[in-house]
C-alpha cells in the first residue's frame, strides 16, 4: 500500500508531537528523532507495537493528553490476563461516530431506517459505537444489547426494525428463531451488519437467505476506536477503509517485512488522528491482504480482504503458510463434506506430515471422499495431505472456539 502525502504528513505531525512529551510513544520511540523519517520506507522501520506494550501500560499508561482532556475510556476484553484500557478525548469520540456514519451509509442505510442493535453496552466498544453511529446518522437506534431472544424478536417486530446489527453467531441465532417460530412475514429487516468475527460462506449463506438480509461485514478492534473503522459495500468484494483517519499496512507476521498488494498477511494500523491514545504500526493479529485496483463501486477508499483468520491460528508447512479458513473455504467446494475438521501436522522420518480429519456425510463412499478431498487440498492450499474420513460427530465439538490445527511438530 503506497502511503498517501496526507496521510505522511499527519503521520510526521502525530510523531513529533509524541515524541516531545512524556507519554508511552516518548518513551518507545527514544532515541528516534523524527526529522530523519522522510519517506514510507523511513516510517516502516518504526518498531511495531505489540498487545503486550499496550497491557503493560494498564491502567492509563497509554494516555497522551492532560486528564482534562479525556471524556472516556473502553477496554479489550482481557479474557486472557491483564485488559487493555483506551482513553479517548472528545475528538476520538467524534471521529468515531463520522466513520461510523459513513459505514452505515456504505451500506445504503439512511435516516428512515431503524437499527437494531444487539452488541454489548459498556466497557468494550460495540454496541455504543453501533449506537453512536446511529445518531451521527440520524437514523433510529433500537438500544437492544445481547441476550433475551423473546423481547428481541417482538422488538423487532413492533418496532419494525429495518437494520440489524450483530455478530455472526447471534444473527444466526435470531434467523433460526424467526424461522422456527413462522414469523418471517412480521420482520421488516432488510439490511445486516455483522462484527468482524471470521464466518464462512456456509454460515454467512444461511444468515442472508432466512432473514432476508443483504449482509454487509464491519471492521474494528477495541485498540484503534472500535468497530467502524471499515466496511464491505453492496459489490462484497472486501472492506473499504476510512485511510482518512487509519493507515494500514499488511506484514509477514513472521519477519515484519511488507507484503505486496495481494498477498495475505498480518494487519498492522498506525492512527491518524487519534488523540486520547495513538498506536503506531500496532500489530492487529488479523490475517488478510490488500485488494489491489478500484472497486466497482466507486469509492476510493482501500479495501481489504474480509478477515481470513488470526496468526495465532497460522501454520507454515513446506513453505507454505496455511490458516484455517482455507481449509474450510477448501470444504465448502467439496460435496459430501462437512465443515467439521481436524488438522494434524507431525514430524516423523525428518518429514512433515499433514493428517485431515474431515466428517462426512452418512451414506457417502469414504474412499471417494479421500480422494476428492484430497486433490481439493492440493489444487486449493498446494501441499499433499493425508485425508481421513469420518462420520458426522466424531470429531469433537467444543462450546467456545473449537481448536481445529494441531501443530504436533516441536
Ligand atoms: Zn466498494
Amino acid at each position: 500500500m503506497k502511503m498517501t502525502e496526507t496521510q505522511f504528513d499527519l503521520i510526521k505531525k502525530q510523531l513529533k508531537r509524541l515524541t516531545s512529551r512524556d507519554c508511552f510513544y516518548g518513551r518507545k520511540l527514544e532515541g528516534i528523532n523524527v526529522d530523519d523519517i522522510q519517506s514510507q520506507e523511513d516510517f516502516e522501520k518504526l518498531p511495531f507495537t505489540w498487545k503486550g506494550d499496550l497491557r503493560e501500560a494498564y491502567p492509563l499508561g497509554l494516555q497522551a493528553v492532560p486528564d482534562e482532556e479525556i471524556v472516556r475510556i473502553h477496554s479489550s476484553s482481557g479474557t486472557t490476563g491483564t485488559p487493555v484500557i483506551i482513553p479517548y478525548t472528545k475528538q476520538d469520540v467524534d471521529d468515531w461516530a463520522e466513520m461510523f456514519a459513513r459505514c452505515y451509509a456504505m451500506a445504503g442505510i439512511t435516516r428512515t431506517d431503524r437499527i437494531h442493535i444487539t452488541p454489548g453496552y459498556g466497557l468494550w466498544t460495540a454496541g455504543i459505537g453501533f449506537q453512536l453511529g446511529c445518531e451521527r446518522l440520524g437514523a433510529m437506534a433500537i438500544p437492544m444489547g445481547p441476550g433475551n431472544t423473546d423481547k428481541q424478536l417482538r422488538m423487532m417486530v413492533d418496532m419494525q426494525s429495518t437494520v440489524l446489527c450483530a455478530t455472526s453467531s447471534y444473527a444466526l441465532l435470531l434467523a433460526e428463531e424467526i424461522a422456527k417460530r413462522g414469523i418471517r412475514d412480521q420482520i421488516k429487516l432488510t439490511k445486516g451488519v455483522i462484527g468482524s468475527e471470521r464466518w464462512g460462506e456456509k454460515m454467512r449463506k444461511r444468515i442472508a437467505d432466512e432473514l432476508g438480509v443483504q449482509l454487509f461485514d464491519i471492521y474494528g478492534l477495541t485498540e484503534v476506536y472500535g468497530p467502524g473503522i471499515g466496511i464491505s459495500c453492496e459489490h462484497e468484494c472486501g472492506m473499504h477503509m476510512w485511510d482518512d483517519f487509519v493507515y494500514f499496512e499488511v506484514v509477514d507476521p513472521k519477519t515484519g517485512e511488507p507484503k505486496p498488494d495481494g498477498e495475505v498477511g498480518e494487519l498492522v494500523i498506525t492512527t491518524l488522528r487519534k488523540q486520547g491514545a495513538p498506536l503506531i504500526r500496532y500489530r492487529t493479529h488479523d490475517l488478510t491482504r490488500v485488494i489491489p485496483g478500484e472497486c466497482p463501486c466507486g469509492s476510493k477508499y482501500p479495501r481489504i480482504d474480509t478477515i481470513l483468520g488470526r496468526t495465532d491460528d497460522m501454520v507454515k508447512v513446506k513453505g507454505v503458510n496455511i490458516f484455517p479458513s482455507q481449509i474450510e473455504e477448501m470444504l465448502t467446494l467439496v460435496d459430501g463434506a462437512s465443515s467439521e475438521y481436524q488438522f494434524m501436522i507431525d514430524h516423523l522420518y525428518g518429514k512433515d506430515i499433514c493428517t485431515l480429519f474431515v466428517e462426512v456425510e452418512n451414506g457417502t463412499d469414504k474412499s471417494v471422499m479421500e480422494q476428492k478431498i484430497g486433490t481439493a487440498f492440493k489444487a486449493k492450499i498446494g501441499i499433499t495431505v493425508i485425508v481421513k474420513p469420518v462420520a458426522i460427530g466424531e470429531l469433537p465439538r467444543s462450546e467456545k472456539k473449537s481448536t481445529r490445527v494441531f501443530d504436533n511438530r516441536y
